[in-house]
């Protein structure tokens, strides 16, 4: 006999799409108006407690319809929109419209994407987005790696396989206690993550050699390469170099070619944060600034920056992905995922980076990749740096203020009153 369990969690067909297509009506309106309004309503926190309330845990259930249709209005009237024109704080971008509709149907066929059993076609699009964006940036097909949840993760993965790849082999079993000579190094300008992983990783942030910039604001490899050498007489154990492709404040890329031939020289690894600014190597006329790039050991990129993929999405790529598997897989009794035959070949994400289940990030970048194309990407990336090159020259021309660094699509300016 056929019988089916009533829980109060099952929404109708009816009703899901009643709810679904109001809720998509609501978006298509949002998304074609949200210029309009202001970038925020600016509450104080005080101001949307109020507005939540402060009734207890729900005892029994609310009809879907009302609560959907009051949580839409909260979203869109209380939020701060980084897809407004007029949000110009921070890099985060407008979300890709394909990539909302992505986001819902990665959720609604939920793949864990830790295992390749779990998730057969998602983990091949996965695979696939990894392939595509090595491309889009131009470095080789080599590279391999998985998708993250921002440019904190990326660069973290990336630093977690660079120091399982060169501190002392016994690192898995010992750890790091007493390894206090391992030394990296970075410019000034690198992004905060670089502190947050000295610490979490064990390194401690006394590791990090916060290298000079030069007068274009560039690490200056010149005391890269001194001090290096200097810590090695001194008994340090080097083991990474930190080059920035796009620098967060100045949209500054370090020279990474020469970065790349000092790791060569003394066999460190060459971890390369590309967060932000990765993705302008698809123009034809800046690829000279990442010259270097496809030498890197690993690199980090934030689709959910300059691809504007909705939050979240990053990326890591390493030139020998082997190193991800030495640094993230272990193999408990009742994984039973790793069936690799002579004909089936799968890949467990699980064993390539932090997470455990994973959901489908993928999704919504590689639609985009297909969505936007190559083409369009470089017309959308071209016309962001244009808009900040007329913005510097505005600058210089207005006699209150100081036009001081224009790169990639950063400019910078000082109010002179
Ligand atoms: C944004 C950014 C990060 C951090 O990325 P999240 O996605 O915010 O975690 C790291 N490095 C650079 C250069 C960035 O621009």
């Amino acid at each position: 006999m056929h019988t089916t369990r009533e829980t109060p969690i099952e929404i109708s067909k009816k009703e899901f799409k009643k709810v679904g297509y109001q809720l998509i009506d609501k978006i298509a309106e949002f998304l074609e108006t949200v210029s309009e309004g202001p970038v925020t309503a600016g509450k104080t926190p005080k101001q949307l407690q109020e507005l939540l309330g402060t009734s207890k845990l729900p005892e029994d259930g609310t009809s879907t319809e009302a609560l959907m249709a009051k949580t839409t209005e909260l979203l869109l009237n209380h939020s701060l929109f980084n897809g407004h024109p007029k949000f110009l704080g921070y890099i985060t971008s407008s979300p890709a419209p394909i990539g909302v509709l992505a986001d819902l149907l990665a959720a609604s066929v939920n793949p864990n994407v830790g295992a390749q059993i779990l998730s057969p076609i998602a983990t091949e699009i996965e695979k696939q987005t990894v392939k595509w964006l090595a491309e889009f940036i131009g470095v080789s097909s080599d590279y391999s790696g998985l998708l993250v949840s921002g440019g904190n993760m990326a660069n973290f993965t990336g630093f977690l396989a660079g120091r399982n790849a060169k501190a002392p082999k016994n690192i898995k079993e010992d750890g790091l206690f007493g390894s206090d000579k391992l030394r990296i190094y970075c410019s000034k300008t690198t992004h905060t993550w670089v502190e947050k992983a000295a610490i979490l990783f064990g390194l401690g942030s006394k590791s990090i050699q916060w290298i000079s910039t030069n007068g274009k604001n560039k690490m200056d490899n010149n005391v890269l390469a001194k001090s290096i050498e200097k810590d090695m007489m001194a008994g340090f154990k080097p083991i990474m170099v930190i080059g920035t492709a796009g620098d967060v404040s100045t949209g500054v890329v370090d020279n990474l070619d020469g970065i790349a031939e000092i790791c060569k020289k003394h066999k460190l690894w060459f971890h390369i944060d590309g967060a932000y600014g990765a993705p302008a190597a698809v123009i034809p006329s800046l690829k000279h600034h990442f010259k270097g790039m496809q030498e890197a050991d690993s690199i980090a990129l934030d689709p959910h920056k300059w691809l504007y993929s909705p939050l979240e999405a990053g990326c890591t790529l390493v030139k020998n992905p082997q190193h991800l598997v030495d640094t993230f897989s272990s193999h408990p009794e009742y994984y039973n995922f790793s069936k690799n035959s002579d004909e089936v070949q799968t890949t467990n994400f699980y064993e390539y980076g932090l997470q455990n289940s994973r959901g489908f990030r993928a999704l919504k970048v590689w639609l985009a990749l297909q969505q936007v194309g190559r083409s369009g990407y470089e017309k959308m990336i071209q016309q962001d740096i244009h808009l900040s090159e007329l913005f510097f020259e505005l600058a210089e021309k207005h006699p209150e203020l100081e036009a001081v660094s224009q790169n990639l699509s950063i400019t910078t300016l000082r109010y002179l009153p």
